[in-house]
Order: C-alpha cells, then structure tokens, then sequence
C-alpha cells in the first residue's frame, strides 16, 4: 500500500523522514539494543531524549530563561482544568474570548472549578467564522484565556490581545511552531502533540516561573499531578512520562529545524495554506467558511454550492450530504483520506500541518477540480 495524503485534524501526518528513522531504530535505539518504548525513563539511555526535546522547544520556540518547558499527559483538554486550578487562584476571575468549541470547553471547565468566566468577547454570532478582535483587555483578571489556533472552526489569531499584566494564556495546540510565536508575550501556552509535534500522548506546557504556585496555593483539591509545581520540580520525570512520544517529538523538532525552524515552517505552510485558499476563493463549486483576516493555516474547512439552501429544505439538505459523502469516498480512494469535515460546520476540512507537503495540497486541488466538473 503507498502512503497516502492524510488530512486528519488529529492525530495527523508526521514527516515520513522522522517515521523512517523511528521505524530503524525501533529495535535498537542509538546502541542501546532496546527500543525506546521498553527503556526506563530513569536510564542514561532515556534521559537525553528528554533533556534534548526540551532544549530543541526552547530553541525553536526562542523560550526566554524565567519560562519553564513542560512535558505532561492528560491532552488539551486536561490543560482546560490545570491553567484554572493554577492561574485563578487570587480574584479566582478569568476573562475568555470565545471562539468556538475548544475555548467554550476550556471556559466550562474553569466555570466548574469555581473561577468566574467572563466571556469578553465572541464570534458565535456568525458561528465562530472569525476571530473577534480585542485590543485590550483589563481588570481582575487572575488571567485571560484565548484559543490561539481554532482547529474546528478553521479560524487563527493574526494579532496577540494586549493583556497588560494579566497573564494571557493560550491554547495553541494545532498551530504551535507552525510559525514564529513571540514567548514572552505569553504567561502560559500549551498544545497537545498529535496535532503538530508527535503522536497523542503528550502535552506541551510553557510556563513564565513567576506564574507557578506552590501545590498549596492552587485551587483546593486540586490533584498532585495537575499542580504545574509537581512537574516544574522534577523536570517533567514526577512519575512516568509518555517516553516514546517524547522520543518522537525530538525527532519531529530536529527535522523542523532541518526545514528552517519555526520561519521556514511559516513560509512553507503559507505556501500551502495560499495554493489551497486561492483555489476555494476563485471556485464557483466551492467556498472556504471562514472570513479573510482570520484563516487558518493549518486547518481549512470548506463546503460547496450545494451547501446554500434554506436550513428547512430537506431534499436539498439530502442532496448536500450525498455531494459530500461522494466527496469524502472519492477522495479516500484517490488516496486523499480524513477530509471529512467537522459536524459542527458541516462539508469538507483539510487539514495541512507541518509535515503535510505541497504537493500533498496541489494533488487535492487537483481532485477537486475533476470532482466539481463532474457534480
Ligand atoms: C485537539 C485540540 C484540543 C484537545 O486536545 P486533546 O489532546 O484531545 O485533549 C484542545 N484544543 C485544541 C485547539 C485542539 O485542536
């Protein structure tokens, strides 16, 4: 079977270089004659891999010396709860900017903990197909919460709020390294790996130092393993960590920065992200359905003529859902797999992270032409 063109928006392709190498060293890693996932992650065998993958995020990402890189478990999602049970400790208030699913979610967990949400702005009104912009945000604020990279919706951030001294949180779990992000404007960003960086199993966390508390002062109850302190003190090793994941993403790093680090990522994915938006923008079949201004590189929904109809008519509701099946079916067996869009914005998505190529996205556009001429 030849590999095929994935669009998944998560777990996703990774470079088949970084693959190939993981598949030769699976029995023998660097000489050792074990494969990383059987070493103990105490060895001097495991404890470079980890100390190497935390010197290349720092390096990549420019990570200024008062940040603490982190390597946890538990996704995104655990990340919803542990920024609350950390950061909204003090007025135990938080703003959030709603952008669509991933950032209501964060914001009902931190609801849930007892911090008070406030949703300082949102983009529901024309279901999340743009980022609100806000310039400023004040108050008493334990921190602000954004959702930098909007991987359902397909929208981006182009601009980074001015928070003052809230810190400003930001989940940048599908967009992290895809192209240059200024740490230091940050106070805590964090992006699970399956969507850019690695295979599912670990969670990225940047943290400013002076923003982590002792266990004691996050909210009550708050578990050993989600007190960012836990993990900061034992240098991501408190219990066992996602070794062979870890393993992967070092790899994943080096080979960003064989292509030119987070600049050449953000040259190539513009590449892509432009060949495939020029295309949707110049079609009279389909239509990207986000606004201009607020794109996403990484994630790119889009739906056809037959998706404008009246939400009431049902044969032509039919007829849309077939168009797009057919899609989805043709596509895969083209060798184009995991287009098929999210429920909640309905048609196609094609997701082009890092390690997708543009021939990747120009065998795509080229379906798709063949697809409108005949439906
Ligand atoms: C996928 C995703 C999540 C959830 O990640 P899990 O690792 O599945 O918990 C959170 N935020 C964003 C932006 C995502 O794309």
């Amino acid at each position: 079977m030849a590999r095929v063109y994935n669009f998944s928006a998560g777990p996703s392709c990774l470079p088949e270089e970084v693959l190939k190498e993981c598949a030769a060293e699976m029995l023998d890693c660097n000489g050792t004659g074990q494969s990383v996932m059987e070493m103990s992650h105490r060895s001097s065998a495991f404890e470079p891999i980890i100390q190497d993958a935390e010197a290349m995020v720092r390096k990549l990402m420019n990570v200024p010396d008062n940040y603490k890189v982190l390597f946890v478990q538990g996704g995104g999602s655990t990340q919803f709860a542990m920024v609350a049970e950390n950061l909204g400790i003090k007025n135990k208030k938080a703003a959030y900017i709603e952008t669509g699913v991933w950032a209501k979610k964060a914001a009902a967990e931190a609801k849930k903990l007892g911090v008070a949400v406030d949703v300082i702005a949102s983009s529901k009104d024309k279901n999340y197909s743009y980022i609100p912009k806000v310039e400023k945000i004040s108050g008493n604020y334990d921190y602000a919460y954004i959702c930098f990279n909007n991987t359902i919706m397909g929208t981006h951030y182009e601009y980074i709020p001015d928070t003052g001294d809230i810190p400003l949180v930001a989940d940048i779990s599908s967009c992290v390294l895809s192209e240059p992000l200024d740490v230091s404007k940050f106070g805590l960003l964090f992006a699970g790996a399956q969507k850019n960086l690695a295979p599912a199993g670990v969670t990225l966390v940047i943290i400013r130092e002076d923003l982590i508390p002792e266990p004691e002062a996050c909210l009550p109850g708050t578990p050993t393993m989600l007190a960012y302190k836990t993990h900061a003190d034992n240098g991501s090793m408190y219990n066992t960590p996602p070794c062979y994941t870890i393993y992967v993403l070092d790899k994943v790093l080096h080979w960003i920065e064989k292509n030119g680090g987070a600049e050449g990522m953000l040259k190539r994915n513009k590449e892509k992200a432009d060949y495939l938006y020029n295309f949707l923008d110049s079609s009279d079949f389909y239509h990207a359905t986000t606004e201009k201004g607020s794109r996403s590189l990484m994630n790119v929904p889009f739906l056809t003529k037959y998706s404008d109809h009246a939400a009431d008519d049902e044969a032509a509701a039919a007829k849309e859902k077939a168009v797009n099946d057919k899609f989805v079916k043709e596509a895969t067996a083209a060798g184009l797999v995991n287009l098929k869009g999210h429920r909640l914005v309905g048609g196609m998505r094609a997701s082009i992270y890092n390690a997708m190529t543009l021939d990747g996205v120009k065998a795509l556009v080229e379906f798709m032409k063949k697809f409108a001429a005949n439906n």
